[in-house]
C-alpha cells in the first residue's frame, strides 16, 4: 500500500501552489524513505511550475532541495540507515548503464537522469519533489549530511551548492584565479561561499549595490553593480571563470567582455529566453561560453563534506508551507536572502 502523504503542488502555470496530498511508493529492496525536514526554495521550482521550460504533468509537487532524516530502508540497502541524516537533490535515478553513469556522471546520463519533480520514474509515475512529508528514493541518488551540518541550513546545498561547486571545481577556481559570480540569490551567494574557500579571488556582479555588505561578510572581495555601466570598463578582460547565475535573460555579451584570454564564462542560469553570443566575444581572447548541470552524486558528497569542513550552510530563511507563495513572489522580484527553506513539519 503506497503511503499518503501531505504536500504542496502546482496546478496550473498562473495558479498558487495549494495544500494537497500525493502517494509515496511502498519501499523496494534498495529504497529509502525519507521524512523530509527541510526542502529548499530553488528558482528552478518556479520556472518549470510556471510552465516556462515547457509542459507540466499537473498536478505537480516540487523542491528539489531535500534535507531529513530515514524512516525506513529497503532489505538491500547498505548505504544508510534508519535515523540517517540524509539529503537528495535534483535527481532520483538514471539508467546506470550509459557511459556517463558507468563514469558516475548521472548528471550526464545519455538517456537523461530522472528529476526529481515533473519526471518519469522507472515504474512509469510522474515524481514529486520535497515540498512534501516523505519521499521515497533509490539508494544511489541518497547523500550523506555531515555531523557538522545542520539540515535546514544544509537543504540548498543539495541544489544550489552543487551546481555551483561542480563548476567552480571543473575550470578550476583556486588560488591565483580570478572568479565573478552574476546574480547573488540562492545559487549565487553559495558561488561566493564556495569559490572564497576554494581560495579563489571572487567578485560579485549584481544589479545593484544593495547586497554588498553581505557579499563582502559572504567571502567576496570586490562587489560591482551591473546597472552601472563604468563596471564593465573598469573590469575589462579581468576574469578567469565567470559563474552567471541569472534566472532571465542578459546581455552576455557584456559579460563575456570581462574575460581574461582563456577565460570561461559557465552559465548556470537558465532563463527561458535564448542568450545570444556574439562570434566577436569570444574570437579575439580565445574565449569560451560553456554550460554546467548540477553535479554527480559522489561530487554531491564530496561537495557536503567540503562545506561542513568549511563551516559553510547556505543564508536561509525558514518559512511554514503555507508562506510558500509569498515566498515565490520575492524570488521572482530577487527579493531573497539568499534561500527560502520550507520546515516541512508545518505540512502535518
Ligand atoms: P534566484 O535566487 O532568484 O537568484 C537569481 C539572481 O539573479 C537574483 O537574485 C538576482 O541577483 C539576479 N537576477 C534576477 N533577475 C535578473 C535580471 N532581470 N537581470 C539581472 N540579474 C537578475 O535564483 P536561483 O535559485 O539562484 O536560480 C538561478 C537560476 O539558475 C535559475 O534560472 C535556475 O533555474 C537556474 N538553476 C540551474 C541549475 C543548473 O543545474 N544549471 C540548478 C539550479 C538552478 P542580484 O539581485 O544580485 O542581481
Ligand atoms: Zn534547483
Ligand atoms: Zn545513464
Amino acid at each position: 500500500m503506497p503511503t499518503t502523504v501531505n504536500a504542496y503542488a502546482a496546478t496550473a502555470p498562473d495558479q498558487p501552489l495549494t495544500r494537497t496530498t500525493i502517494e509515496r511508493r511502498d519501499v523496494g529492496p534498495h529504497d529509502v524513505r525519507i521524512e523530509i525536514a527541510f526542502a529548499g526554495v530553488c528558482h528552478s521550482d518556479i520556472h518549470t511550475a510556471r510552465a516556462e521550460w515547457g509542459p507540466v504533468p499537473y498536478p505537480l509537487v516540487v523542491g528539489h532541495e531535500i534535507a531529513g532524516t530515514v524512516a525506513e530502508v529497503g532489505s538491500e540497502v547498505t548505504k544508510v540507515a534508519v535515523g540517517d541524516r540524509v539529503g537528495v537533490g535534483c535527481m532520483v535515478d538514471s539508467c546506470r548503464e550509459c557511459e556517463q553513469c558507468v563514469a558516475g556522471r548521472e548528471q550526464y546520463c545519455l538517456e537523461g537522469n530522472i528529476p526529481t519533480y515533473a519526471g518519469t520514474d522507472r515504474d512509469g509515475s510522474v515524481t514529486h519533489g520535497g515540498y512534501s512529508q516523505q519521499v521515497v528514493v533509490t539508494e544511489g541518488f541518497v547523500v550523506r549530511i555531515p555531523d557538522g551540518l545542520d539540515l535546514d541550513v544544509a537543504a540548498p546545498l543539495l541544489c544550489a551548492g552543487i551546481t555551483t561547486y561542480s563548476p567552480l571545481r571543473h575550470w578550476g577556481a583556486g588560488p591565483g584565479t580570478k572568479v565573478a559570480v552574476v546574480g547573488m540569490g540562492g545559487l549565487g551567494h553559495m558561488g561566493v561561499k564556495l569559490a572564497h574557500a576554494m581560495g579563489a579571488e571572487v567578485t560579485v556582479l549584481s544589479q545593484s549595490l544593495k547586497k554588498q555588505e553581505d557579499g563582502l561578510r559572504l567571502g567576496a572581495d570586490a562587489y560591482y553593480a551591473t546597472s552601472d555601466p563604468e563596471t564593465f570598463t573598469e573590469l575589462a578582460n579581468r576574469f578567469d571563470l565567470i559563474i552567471n547565475t541569472v534566472s532571465a535573460e542578459i546581455d552576455v555579451n557584456a559579460y563575456l567582455s570581462l574575460l581574461a584570454v582563456d577565460g570561461t564564462m559557465v552559465n548556470v542560469g537558465a532563463p527561458p529566453q535564448p542568450l545570444p553570443v556574439k562570434a566577436f566575444s569570444l574570437i579575439p581572447f580565445r574565449r569560451s561560453f560553456a554550460g554546467s548541470t548540477i553535479g554527480s552524486i559522489a561530487e554531491t558528497q564530496e561537495m557536503l563534506d567540503f562545506c561542513a569542513e568549511h563551516g559553510l550552510g547556505a543564508e536561509i530563511e525558514v518559512i511554514p508551507a503555507d508562506q510558500v507563495n509569498e515566498a515565490w513572489e520575492r524570488v521572482i522580484a530577487s527579493d531573497v536572502r539568499y534561500r527560502f527553506v520550507i520546515d516541512t513539519s508545518t505540512l502535518a
